[in-house]
């Protein structure tokens, strides 16, 4: 199991196995010993159309507590409840600790299904080992939330756009200050319904800061591990950009100044290379839909005829450039939250750059954006998108 774990980390597998030494690769906790103590003062759900992300919390959580000298304990679903904490926790003092954001639908069949949540559980094991805590198996802690989500299935709001977030949780409870790999920790998954992203369905373009002296992740980084630690210090580029009057950052890295991220979402940019050739292309790193079926499917009978997918570097040159000579067609983030959000254009060294995805529909971020919910609702039947 360990080396399975390493081989899915190509590159930094071998260096963080000889960095770790040997994992408790077979320990995990078991979905098979999952207990669970159900609320007796279960509340009203809200109405998803007005949801703030993040604020309402169902009636359960699950958690499992681990120790180096008992490894792990039984899984437990129990009711919402705050955490006690030792106030040198390696969670608060060096952020050991990821996260993971995942969502469940309810479709128009009244069905609840995941989206390819393997790979959320696949990403967890790697951030994990990133930070030092423990190994578990991906498939038990998925059976556990499947678990949960079937006890809490009321709490998923029907309606088009709307889901159940899912937030996976695991962080280093070793009472002591020492910078070493945590003796405690706590994994724990809560939910919280959320409606629309767009309020009434519709796209509304985003204007992105892109600063290049600010990065968010660098080659040798834990930028692709989905690390707390990555997210605090963004928090403030974020309010400058809306302080500009964009709505999210674009996150620039290197001398070439190569597009990376759109805020916390996978960036897709839709243009006509110089040879004339339309295609998609997303940043290195990422393992997204485009890659797949999905972006096949957009290719074939989108109105924008075919097209090629690439996994590619993107310099803020090379794409002002396409700007400049009207080849871009689209620029869009896509992630679980908002599942696609067009961009409307770029501030970029006192200079605002409009971005014309609006202007072409956007026919391939629509397109995007319902090939995607067809699949999340089981409009589409998908491998990606099985039931509860
Ligand atoms: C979570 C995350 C995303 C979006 O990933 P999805 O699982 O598709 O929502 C993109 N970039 C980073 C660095 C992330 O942590």
């Amino acid at each position: 199991m360990a080396a399975a774990m390493r081989s899915r980390c190509p590159g930094s597998g071998a260096l963080l196995a000889t960095l770790l030494g040997p994992r408790r690769g077979c320990s995990s906790f078991r979905a098979s010993q999952l207990e669970v103590e159900r609320s007796r003062s279960p509340r009203p759900k809200p109405d998803p159309q007005g949801l703030q992300f993040g604020r309402v919390f169902t009636d359960h959580m699950l958690s499992v507590e681990w120790s180096r000298a008992g490894g792990w304990g039984r899984p437990r679903i129990r009711p919402f409840q705050d955490l006690r904490l030792h106030p040198a926790c390696s969670a608060l003092h060096y952020a050991v600790e990821l996260f993971e954001g995942m969502k469940a639908f309810r479709g128009a069949d009244d069905k609840i299904r995941l989206f390819r949540p393997e790979l959320n559980m696949q990403r967890m094991e790697r951030s994990a080992q990133r930070v030092c805590l423990p190994a578990f198996d991906g498939a038990e802690l998925l059976e556990c939330i499947r678990a949960l989500v079937r006890l809490e299935q009321e709490w998923v709001p029907p309606g088009p756009r709307a889901s159940l977030y899912i937030r996976p949780t695991f962080i280093g409870t070793e009472p002591s200050l020492g910078v070493a790999p945590p003796g405690q920790a706590l994994l724990f998954v809560i939910l919280c319904p959320v409606g629309p992203y767009f309020p009434g369905g519709h796209f509304s373009p985003v204007g992105l800061l892109a600063d290049p002296s600010h990065t968010r992740a660098w080659p040798g980084g834990a930028g692709h591990c989905k690390l707390g630690g990555n997210y605090g210090p963004t928090i403030a580029l974020q309010r400058a950009a809306q302080a500009r009057g964009c709505q999210q950052v674009l996150w620039l890295h290197g001398p070439e100044r190569l597009l990376t991220e759109v805020g916390t979402m996978n960036l897709f940019v839709f243009w006509h290379r110089e040879d004339g050739e339309l295609e998609l292309v997303t940043p290195p790193w990422t393992a997204d839909p485009a890659r797949g079926d999905a972006a096949e499917s957009a290719g074939a009978g989108a109105g924008v005829g075919e097209f090629g997918v690439r996994e590619g570097p993107l310099p803020m040159g090379t794409v002002l450039a396409a700007l400049a000579q009207g080849r871009l067609r689209e620029m869009f983030g896509s992630g679980t939250a908002c599942v696609v959000c067009p961009v409307g254009g770029i501030l970029y060294e006192e200079k605002w750059y409009p971005v014309p995805t609006m202007e072409h529909g956007p026919e391939l971020a629509q397109r995007f954006l319902r090939v995607l919910s067809d699949i999340q609702y089981g409009h589409v039947p998908s491998e990606w998108a099985q039931p509860l």
